[in-house]
């Protein structure tokens, strides 16, 4: 057993079984075994890696749409550039560099981030060297004003619940105890799983619902702030558009599938992201959501193709297959090109680039 199963196991043993929302926080975000704050999980030598840490062309290309954003915002002359779970800060330090071209955006841009793990803020700190940053534990700790705010693989780092419909009525999937004394699921009976409400109208007996309140809290928190004080959130991940059924927790560790119960704290575990749910919790904050976009979609539009074409001229034969390789990875439906997709929130009244534009 891993110490934070040991943990765990005492916890279960004196409180009962708890919820996959408080496994999965506990395993992600325990101060002193959690993955965030214990291990380096990105890129080739870790467990995963993200669009942002397999090419600079991810991370150019937002900051493109950043800068599009900006203008279509009317380039206000300070404005908070904050992104949600940076990781290594690639993505930032990218997006920065490709927007340099733009002198009045980079000095209007105020960058804040949200992290909850010391450790990898102090990775953010180091590629960022001589930008200045501000970390936040919270979006609710951002400071006023208009707002460009990026997530990637953000959201599905969050906690779920899972309830499921049985012949008595929902019940909600826990982490208990098996005679064996090693970790197990199991089901309790539970409300429904929407406020409220009788739970999804269509749910056969068997099916898992998940449900992500953190989630939906955080992006009514950034929708919030929009509608107050106009700006634009893109949120980038794995996920569904909504009202889907099925178990999506999963566990990756050195780039494998595995059981979530199998090594608590040394694995990544995430859950698919409901963009439905998100949308929704935007619109009703008072901010514009718009219909989902692929990321190959999303890339393309932004002028992946051409960026690879330059990034490529003049160079040798295997950086050029390095950088097609990379296009690949980012775009194909085989690859991440359709898996993952791009919610775009705003302010109303805002014209956004790609999102509004016309086809
Ligand atoms: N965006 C990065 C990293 C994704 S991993 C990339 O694409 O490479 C998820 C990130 O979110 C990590 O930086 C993790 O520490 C952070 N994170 C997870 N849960 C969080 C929470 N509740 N509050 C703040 N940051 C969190």
């Amino acid at each position: 057993m891993t110490p934070l199963a040991e943990v765990l196991v005492r916890r279960i043993r004196a409180d009962g079984p708890m919820t996959i929302a408080d496994f999965m926080a506990a395993c992600l975000g325990d101060p002193r075994h959690g993955y965030y704050t214990t291990r380096e999980p990105f890129g080739r030598g870790g467990d995963f890696i993200t669009a942002p840490e397999i090419s600079q062309m991810f991370g150019e290309l937002i900051g493109l749409w950043a800068v599009a954003t900006w203008q279509a915002m009317g380039t206000p002359a300070s404005f908070i550039l904050a992104e949600l779970g940076p990781g290594r800060g690639t993505l930032m330090a990218d997006a920065l560099r490709a927007a340099r071209l733009r002198t009045d955006f980079v000095a209007a841009a105020r960058i804040h981030l949200i992290e909850s793990s010391p450790r990898l803020r102090a990775a953010q700190a180091e590629t960022l060297r001589g930008v200045e940053v501000t970390w936040h534990g919270e979006v609710a700790d951002l400071p006023g004003g208009p707002a460009i705010v990026l997530a990637n693989e953000f959201f599905d780092a969050l906690p779920i619940r899972q309830f499921t419909k049985t012949a008595d009525g929902w019940a909600e999937r826990m982490v208990g105890i098996a005679p064996d004394g090693k970790l197990t699921f199991g089901l309790r009976p539970a409300a429904s799983p929407l406020a409220g409400g009788d739970g999804p109208p269509n749910a056969a007996p068997d099916d898992i619902f998940e449900v992500s309140r953190m989630a939906n809290a955080i992006i009514g928190q950034v929708a919030e702030r929009l509608a107050g004080h106009g700006g634009a959130a893109l949120v980038i991940d794995y996920g569904h558009p909504g009202s889907a059924f099925g178990d999506t927790l999963q566990a990756v560790a050195a780039h494998r599938y595995q059981d979530p119960l199998a090594a608590p704290g040394e694995a990544d575990l995430t859950a698919h992201v409901d963009f439905g749910a998100l949308a929704e919790a935007a619109r009703d904050a008072g901010a514009l959501p718009r219909p989902l976009v692929t990321q190959r979609d999303f890339l393309m539009r932004l002028g992946l193709r051409q960026r690879a074409e330059r990034l490529g001229r003049d160079k040798d034969e295997v950086t050029r297959m390095r950088i097609a390789s990379e296009v690949q990875r980012l775009a194909d439906p085989d690859a991440m090109g359709t898996l993952f997709k791009v919610l775009a929130v705003s302010s109303h009244g805002l014209a956004l680039p790609v999102f509004d534009d016309d086809p």
